[in-house]
């Protein structure tokens, strides 16, 4: 069994476990967070599975930054191109999930 096979959000991509899907590539998925902090919050993954955020970075630097842009692809339609954009990483930072995710915090003025 792979990494991959008992991972939440590899079932999410796969269509086995039902999402709220805001946008969708080849390489990337996004979808409504089920536990939205803001007005607007999307979940931006890669479908190869990566652990975290530093394993992204080191093994596709590409994708990172095409989460990146399609996070600012959001937020210019939902609220000005103002966001906020969070990798937890590690579970004593409050990662629960180990597939890695950007968390997209937009649509309303956000508490600093
Ligand atoms: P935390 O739970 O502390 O935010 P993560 O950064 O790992 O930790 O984020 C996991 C996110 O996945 C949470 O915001 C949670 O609400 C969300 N989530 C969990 N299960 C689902 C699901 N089935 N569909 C959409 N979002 C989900």
């Amino acid at each position: 069994m792979s990494e991959s096979d008992d991972c939440l959000f590899c079932k999410i991509i796969a269509g086995q476990i039902p999402s709220s899907k805001v946008y969708e590539d080849e390489t990337t998925y996004a979808f409504n967070d089920i536990n939205p902090k803001a007005k607007v919050h999307v979940l931006v993954v890669p479908k190869k599975h990566y652990a975290n955020v530093a394993e992204l970075a080191a093994g596709d630097p590409t994708e990172l930054a095409h989460i990146v842009s399609i996070a600012q692809n959001i937020a210019d339609k939902e609220f000005h191109g103002a966001y906020r954009l969070v990798f937890n990483t590690g579970l004593d930072a409050g990662q629960t999930v180990f597939h890695v995710h950007a968390h997209v915090m937009t649509g309303e003025k956000l508490d600093e």
